[in-house]
This record gives structure tokens, sequence and C-alpha cells, in this order.
């Protein structure tokens, strides 16, 4: 049994420390280097970091996180629709950007710990956009 969807590593493993902001090769070196900004390589155990597609999906995942467990749930507080406009929108809008800025970083780590588990990399996306061109 080999090929395409095996899991080499661990999957929740992999996930789990780039959640945390580890690299999901050995789970000591960092992540990032500035926020958002993913090392080339993992500074502890040298594996190659930026070899992971992380460009659209973990921004894609936020936003879907957040409609559907903050902004969806949200709606069930009268408060938050009965409350005049002009001041529970700024309050809103602020509270959902700090939360955004905050998953944001956690989401993308563990997307590429995803992708370290199913060993998807930047050539296996650039790839299967050449298929769907065709
Ligand atoms: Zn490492």
């Amino acid at each position: 049994m080999s090929g395409m969807g095996e899991i080499v590593h661990p999957l929740f493993r992999s996930i789990g420390r780039g959640l945390a902001h580890h690299c999901p090769h050995c789970g000591k070196g960092a992540l990032y280097g500035r926020y958002l900004k993913i090392e080339p390589v993992c500074g502890a155990c040298g594996h190659a970091l930026a070899a992971y597609p992380a460009d659209d999906g973990p921004a894609y995942l936020t936003i879907l996180l957040m409609g559907h467990l903050i902004i969806a749930p949200a709606l069930f507080f009268p408060i938050v629709w009965q409350s005049p406009p002009q001041i529970s929108l700024p309050i809103i809008l602020t509270v959902l950007v700090v939360i955004a800025l905050t998953a944001l970083p956690r989401l993308k780590g563990g997307w590429v710990g995803l992708m370290y588990a199913l060993q998807v990399t930047r050539d296996d996306a650039a790839l299967h956009t050449a298929d769907a061109a065709d």
C-alpha cells in the first residue's frame, strides 16, 4: 500500500504542532519568523517549511470558521442585533478583526501541519493547477 494520500506522518500530531506555531516535522523549531511569515527552513531540524502551499487555504478556513463558529452563533444573542448599529458595529468588527488576526496564524500553522501530514508540497499544487488548465 503506497501512493497519494497515504498518511506517513501522524495527522493530528502534525496539525497540533502547526497550531502551536511549531515545525510539524520536529515540533521544536519555530514555524514563523514573524507574523504569518513562515520560515524557509526549520531552525531546529532544517525541514523545508516553505515547501508547503499555504496561500489561500488558511484565509479561506479562517473566514469559514469565523462565519460558522462566531458570527452565526452571535446572532442568537438579541443584544447583537437589538443594540444601535453605530454602537454595536464598531465593537463587533473590532472583536472579529482581533479574533481573525489571532486565529489566522494558528490556522495557517495547522494548515501547514496538514499539508506536511498529507505530504502535499507546492510542486503538487502547481501540478494540479496545470491539470485543471487542460
Ligand atoms: Zn523542525
